[in-house]
């Protein structure tokens, strides 16, 4: 089988040629190649060595994901579908901004965490993408932007991993793609503008920081454990004070000086003045007693229908924000893009075929909580199967 070289950080890369029995320096030319120029093609590649090329279009090709569709928001914000094959699918998303160009990129199709608030999360859990197909979705969206819009300087400047999954479970796949993003011979993207989000894997939280300390954020959404369990049930394994060590332990190689937390506004639930008082106590708790060793973001929930689920009203996020503020901590709350075509944070929910036994860990959660016997019974004869 032909390697895709999309899979292949710098270093990996220069094994690969190391394998054709070619000098490690030409990784560079063709990593050049593949992602500053956007070449798929060895034949395009004029300054490698005809011998070479053709030694590469017998063992190598750069594959990216064939995209199934194209929308684009009112805002100028662009979702892609991209197809991963089996009847999955997956979605990156292009935020422009007046001084910067993000893209929201996926690291799973669908997530085994299952929270609460999150589609993808209610989707199930596939498969852990590869390194290629994440890379991909950058390599893909750069440069089409820069053909599309006639320029030939660098349109995406941003990267954040808050797309479908959960990319600190899939640390071995998301690794070489980060080294993609950062190498300054391939995107040349500062640490500081690549941002991992988890919702919290204190083990590989701090793996990161050994490996590749990019910029973090962590998804929050509640300040006390029994309601973190509920709406993030990874908290049941780490909870909040693991979860906070291991933010401080990150703030000590982080590439900014804070540590961002996200928190999805849900009414009733987690936006009450009571709750505010709670995670203004819990933040001060933690960072060693340093204002501003974090931030907060405050994300409206974008509603779907299976959640059960409503947005807090403007008004409770604007208190909510004030309150936080006034007590020192910055807080901000994060603007909606692309909500027209259903590409706002959490509706990402592309097209996945549940492998696992998420779904049915949420039907028991819903059954539990309805009291339904009807629904309880159908779990309970599943689990027998
Ligand atoms: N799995 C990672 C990254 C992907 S989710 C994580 O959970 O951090 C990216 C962000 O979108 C997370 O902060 C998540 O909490 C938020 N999010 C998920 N569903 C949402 C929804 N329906 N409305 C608003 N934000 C949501
Ligand atoms: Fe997974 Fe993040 Fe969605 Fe939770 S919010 S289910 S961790 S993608």
């Amino acid at each position: 089988m032909r390697a895709n070289l999309l899979d292949y950080d710098l270093e990996g890369l220069a094994r690969f040629c190391e394998r054709l029995g070619e000098k490690r320096f030409r990784a560079v030319q063709l990593f050049r190649w593949i992602h500053q120029r956007g070449a798929s093609d060895f034949d395009a590649m004029t300054d490698l060595a005809k011998a070479l090329r053709e030694k590469l279009k017998t063992s190598a090709l750069v594959q990216a994901l064939p995209v199934i569709s194209q929308h684009v928001s009112a805002d100028g914000t662009i979702k892609w579908l991209f197809d991963v094959g089996a009847g999955d699918a997956i979605e990156a998303v292009y935020i422009p901004e007046a001084d910067r160009g993000t893209l929201c990129v996926s690291s799973q199709a669908g997530c085994a965490v299952a929270c609460r608030f999150c589609s993808t999360g209610h989707q199930g859990f596939s498969r852990n993408l590869t390194a290629g197909e994440i890379i991909s979705q950058l390599w893909f969206a750069e440069h089409f932007l820069r053909k599309h819009l006639g320029r030939d300087e660098r349109i995406i400047s941003n990267v954040v991993m808050m797309g479908m999954g959960e990319p600190l479970q899939n640390y071995a796949e998301l690794l070489p793609a980060l080294r993609t993003m950062l190498d300054d011979h391939g995107y040349g993207l500062s640490r500081r503008r690549v941002t991992v989000s988890t919702s919290g894997m204190v083990p590989i939280m701090d793996r990161l920081g050994q490996d590749c300390p990019v910029a973090l954020a962590v998804s929050l959404h509640a300040p006390q454990d029994a309601l973190r369990d509920d709406l993030v049930p990874l908290n049941k394994k780490y909870p909040l004070d693991e979860l906070m060590r291991a933010c401080e332990r990150y703030l000590a190689v982080a590439p900014r000086d804070f540590i961002t937390f996200e928190y999805c506004m849900l009414q009733g639930v987690n936006d009450t003045p009571a709750i505010a008082q709670e995670l203004i106590a819990l933040l001060r708790r933690y960072g060693q007693g340093r204002a501003g060793w974090c931030k907060l973001n405050l994300i409206p929930f974008n509603p779907f229908p299976a959640s059960g689920l409503q947005r807090s009203t403007q008004a409770a996020v604007a208190a909510f924000a004030r309150v936080l503020n006034d007590a020192g901590i910055i807080t901000t709350v994060r603007k909606t893009r692309g909500d027209d075509i259903d590409a706002a944070c959490g509706q990402l929910a592309g097209e996945v075929r549940d492998r696992t036994s998420v779904m049915l860990r949420i039907d028991k959660r819903k059954a539990r909580e309805a009291g339904h016997s009807g629904v309880a019974t159908k779990v309970e004869i599943l689990d027998a199967v």
